[in-house]
């Protein structure tokens, strides 16, 4: 049996009940044979069984009391999963389907991707299954300090610098800053996302919708398109989503579907983003109601975005949202470029059906690193002290983003699997943290 197989088999036996985690394990591994048999020391070293066991795993009771005064706990979980590089960094996912799976993949993946932005950052992923859906402001500060609580002891600025995700925004990033310094009795850049007035970053908000538009651009620059007069179809309508929607448009797409948990929209005009952020950023609202300000628009709760004909997809809602048949529509109706805003939004058979059909296809840890990199940049601006200008920040994530896609792109081709980014970004995030495990000893 290959070594890639061994370690694979046992991951699966010591991992049961985890599909999601053992999904993007398998993807990572199965792409590293090339580099594996170039570089014998990494097996020598045991970095493939090592580098899918998380440093420490930690799940908590999340106690806290509703409105009518009704107790609930909910479970908190932080996965340190990797440090080599850096210390562990990534999202809190606040969201009923969060389990120990869920955020074992998401820690996974963020290794890879905080690699590929080129930053000192680590991989680790937290959240809880608390659902923040219809809670009143002051249920989720008590949900969030009680989080906190816990959490506040095993995080800090050079150890574990957590941020936002699905459900943990602005305000629950600072309730929970406002927790951490309390408990701790120190200002320090612990959490990222933060208010602008305490020592959050300018563009960290648009941070991973822009970059997922800047490495897509690159990508079809690279094969002579661009975004200009392209349709594009977008799924979610959350941060992600409405940034991506917003500098598509800006380089002068036309976006056409965007969409919630409960329905989609398509509007053949072109979204209008004003309503959208209305609806979705002001009013925590429904999509439904997308049609009192557009009544020509469609909404529909059944089918997805993904029916509608377009140049380009970009998948920025949750994972596995884009299966096998909604690749291969896509591909019917001639897709050019898909760029992944989500984590993991295409199953593994939707991303055969692009490779095969030699769509461009941009993979999460590549497309979507532009928020973690613009959240190492707060921690350098809280490190110095300083606050950096909205283009000074903005500018760095394009560089960041071009390099990004440079990288994949470069990594597919040496290892001859030339535009096949999947592996390429598998390859380039994996080598840089795999080198400086072996540097640092079998830990
Ligand atoms: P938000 O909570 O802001 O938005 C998520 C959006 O997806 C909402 O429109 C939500 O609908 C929709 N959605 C959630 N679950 C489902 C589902 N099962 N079916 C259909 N739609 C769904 O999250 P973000 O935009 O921050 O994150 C989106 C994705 O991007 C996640 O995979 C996240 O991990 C990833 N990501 C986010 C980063 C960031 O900086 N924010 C960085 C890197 C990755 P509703 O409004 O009904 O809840």
């Amino acid at each position: 049996m290959s070594y890639i197989s061994e370690v694979t088999e046992e991951l699966k036996g010591r991992n049961p009940g985890q599909p999601e985690f053992i999904q993007a394990a398998t993807e990572v591994l199965e792409s590293l044979g090339t580099v594996l048999a170039e570089h014998p020391e990494y097996q020598k070293n045991a970095i493939l069984e090592r580098i899918v066991e998380p440093d420490r795993q930690l799940m908590f009771r999340v106690p806290w009391i509703d409105d009518k005064g009704v107790p609930h706990v909910n479970r908190g979980f932080r996965i340190q999963f990797n440090n080599a590089i850096g210390p562990y960094k990534g999202g809190l996912r606040l969201h009923p389907s969060v389990n120990l799976s869920i955020i074992k993949f998401l820690g996974f993946e963020q290794i890879f991707k905080n690699s590929l932005t080129g930053l000192p950052i680590g991989g680790g992923k937290g959240g809880s299954d608390f659902d923040p859906k219809g809670k009143s402001d002051r249920e989720i500060f008590e949900f969030c300090r009680s989080f906190m609580t816990e959490l506040y002891r095993h995080i800090g600025a050079d150890v574990d610098v957590p941020a936002g995700d699905i459900g943990t925004g602005a305000r629950e990033i600072g309730y929970m800053f406002g927790t951490y310094k309390k408990l701790n009795n120190r200002y320090e850049g612990v959490l990222t996302g933060k208010g602008l007035q305490y020592g959050g970053s300018l563009a960290r908000t648009e941070a991973t919708g822009y970059g997922l538009v800047y490495l897509v651009e690159e990508m079809l620059h690279e094969k002579g398109m661009r975004f200009q007069g392209k349709k594009v179809a977008i799924s979610g309508s959350g941060n992600v989503a409405i940034y991506a929607a917003e500098k598509a448009t800006a380089f002068g797409a036309k976006i056409i579907t965007m969409s919630d948990s409960t329905g989609w929209i398509h509007d053949p005009e072109g979204i209008d983003l004003a309503a959208i952020k209305e609806i979705k950023e002001v009013n925590r609202a429904r999509l439904s109601e997308y049609k009192s300000f557009r009544p020509h628009a469609e909404y529909s709760t059944s089918g997805n975005v993904w029916q509608v004909a377009c140049d380009v997809a970009l998948p920025c809602a949750t994972q596995n949202e884009l299966n096998k048949a909604d690749a291969e529509t896509l591909v019917k109706n001639k897709v050019l470029a898909v760029g992944e805003g989500a984590n993991m939004p295409s199953t593994p058979e939707a991303q055969e059906v692009f490779i095969k059909n030699k769509v461009l296809f941009a993979p999460a840890k590549a497309a979507n690193a532009g928020g973690v990199a613009t959240s190492a940049l707060e921690m350098s601006q809280n490190s110095q002290r300083l606050n950096w200008t909205f283009e000074k920040v903005d500018s760095k994530l394009h560089d960041i983003m071009k390099n990004i896609y440079r990288q994949m792109s470069a990594s597919a081709e040496a290892y001859g699997f030339k535009d096949n980014f999947i592996v390429g970004a598998n390859i380039a995030g994996f080598k840089k943290v795999a080198d400086a495990m072996v540097a640092q000893g079998i830990q």
